[in-house]
């Protein structure tokens, strides 16, 4: 068995960048889970993890050699006001691995204790935030979403206290890096350009090797976000708090904390308790992708060279995220219909079915994998109008096989994630474990699953969820 090896290179940026903070212990850790494919995947050793000096480590009571644990700073927009100091207030960054391919990976854990970031908060995590990140976070890795993955949970034998005392537990994240748009504000809200530029070129050795400069950054950035927000709006997602200290720039999907997908599609569709207005409903999630970048793009103007210039350029750059969002959604809606060769028209054929879905409440999964299966009638009240949608689409000639690859037959449901909490809290991880299995094959049509393909019955349905704080 062996332990990690680290190399931490956001921590050699030096002052300034974090605040060298380590993990705060717990009572008493206990194994939930350990994710051996993304273990080796990292070059790390499933049985050290899951080793008692394993789960020791996963729960911050023990730091292992070469970890360097830090709290990073960041600032950001939250739901359009600019918090200057947030950081990571529940959370350490242990160190990076770099993979048996090269590839470099931050090793975060979340609900470690408190941080000179917390605030007011206690620095802890309870149970349920945990489950839901793990569950939803892995999903969207075997869906193929670009996202921060989990590479193990446990529990701390310790209560931490919300609206009630709630078992407390502590995500282990894995991210090719925790960068925020939040993380160069921090830095530009100072003016403190040397660091806004050696953020810049961390970013760009470790993220974009061919991006050259700030704006070539800030061009790719731009365009891994179109097809990021583009897979989730294919998987009926709904982020839920898209502040800009909650996208990273590497593209991946990062916190997890009141996300959920839609059953019944409705492009309005917002889950989280704070977002009372909407501004982060299914449907805005493009638009909020926009202005998230715009910020980033005024960060980076004071090291982009002469201003009027950069200006002008940032903001096409910028400017140029519907064009590539709206080729990356028509690639995926036209896969979804087992269309591979779009032509602008199937556009209208995809709004069409949504029209329909809406009118109707429509199961946004159980549609899109019924097309090809052929089912997909059975989930409208009135398939009339969806019978004649059919008839154009049977038209198009779709390819069937394409279309049971790219819908899956089962996602993350809200109210199975709430089931698992409510058993996991009562210290049974039996479900979690299960649905996690099946969560990890979305696309494999399989009997013992069916149940977590069915909506939600009545009185099942969990329509609000709420941020891990
Ligand atoms: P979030 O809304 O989860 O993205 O978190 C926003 C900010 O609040 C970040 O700076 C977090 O580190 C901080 N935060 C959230 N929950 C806690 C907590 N329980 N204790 C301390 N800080 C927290
Ligand atoms: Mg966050």
């Amino acid at each position: 068995m062996t332990a990690p090896t680290f190399d931490n290179s956001y921590a050699r940026l030096g002052a300034g960048f974090f605040a060298r903070t380590p993990p705060v212990p717990v009572a008493d850790p206990g194994p939930i889970a350990v994710n051996g494919e993304l273990a080796t995947r990292l070059g790390l050793d499933p049985e050290w993890l899951k080793s008692p000096a394993g789960v020791a480590a996963l729960a911050g009571n023990l730091v292992p050699p070469g970890a360097d644990p830090i709290a990073q700073a960041y600032a950001g927009h939250q739901f359009g006001g600019l918090s200057p100091q947030l950081g990571d207030g529940r959370a350490v960054l242990l160190g990076e691995v770099v993979a048996p391919d090269g590839a470099r990976f931050d090793i975060q854990l979340k609900g470690s204790g408190p941080t000179p970031f917390s605030r007011r908060g206690d620095g802890r995590a309870w149970l349920g935030p945990v489950l839901r990140e793990y569950l939803v976070s892995e999903f969207m890795h075997a869906a193929g979403v670009p996202t921060t993955r989990a590479l193990a949970a446990v529990t701390t034998g310790e209560q931490v206290v919300r609206e009630s005392p709630l078992p407390g537990a502590v995500l282990t994240r894995v991210a090719s890096s925790h960068i925020r748009v939040g993380t160069f504000e921090f830095f530009a809200i100072r003016g403190d350009n040397e660091r806004l530029q050696a953020l810049t070129d961390h970013v760009i050795a470790r993220h974009y090797p061919d991006a050259g400069d700030a704006m070539g950054m800030l061009r790719a950035v731009v365009s891994r976000q179109a097809e990021t927000v583009a897979h989730w709006m294919a998987l009926g997602f709904v982020h839920g708090v898209m502040n800009t200290d909650n996208m990273a720039v590497s593209g991946e999907t990062i916190d997890y904390g009141p996300c959920a997908f839609m059953d019944a599609y409705h492009p309005d569709t917002v889950f989280s308790s704070i977002d009372r207005g909407g501004r982060y409903a299914w449907s805005e999630q493009p638009r909020v992708a926009v202005w998230n970048l715009a910020q980033l793009a005024s960060c980076l103007i004071p090291i982009m060279g002469d201003e009027q210039t950069a200006v002008a350029e940032a903001t096409e750059i910028v400017h140029g995220f519907p064009e590539l969002y709206q080729a990356a959604w028509l690639r995926r809606f036209a896969a979804k219909l087992g269309l591979a060769a779009p032509e602008p028209s199937d556009r209208a054929l995809v709004e069409r079915l949504l029209d329909l879905m809406a009118a109707q409440k429509a199961d946004f999964t159980r549609v899109f994998r019924g097309l090809a299966t052929g089912d997909a009638a059975a989930e409208f009240a009135d398939p009339a109008p969806f019978e004649a949608w059919r008839a154009d689409w049977q038209a198009r000639d779709p390819d069937c096989a394409l279309a049971l690859r790219v819908n899956p037959v089962r996602i993350p449901r809200n109210h199975r994630i709430q089931q698992v909490i409510e058993a996991g809290v009562h210290g049974d991880f039996e479900p979690f474990a299960a649905l996690g299995e099946a969560l990890r094959l979305p696309f494999e049509d399989r009997p013992e699953w069916a149940d977590l393909s069915l909506p939600p019955r009545e009185g099942e349905e969990v329509r609000v969820t709420f941020c891990g704080t």
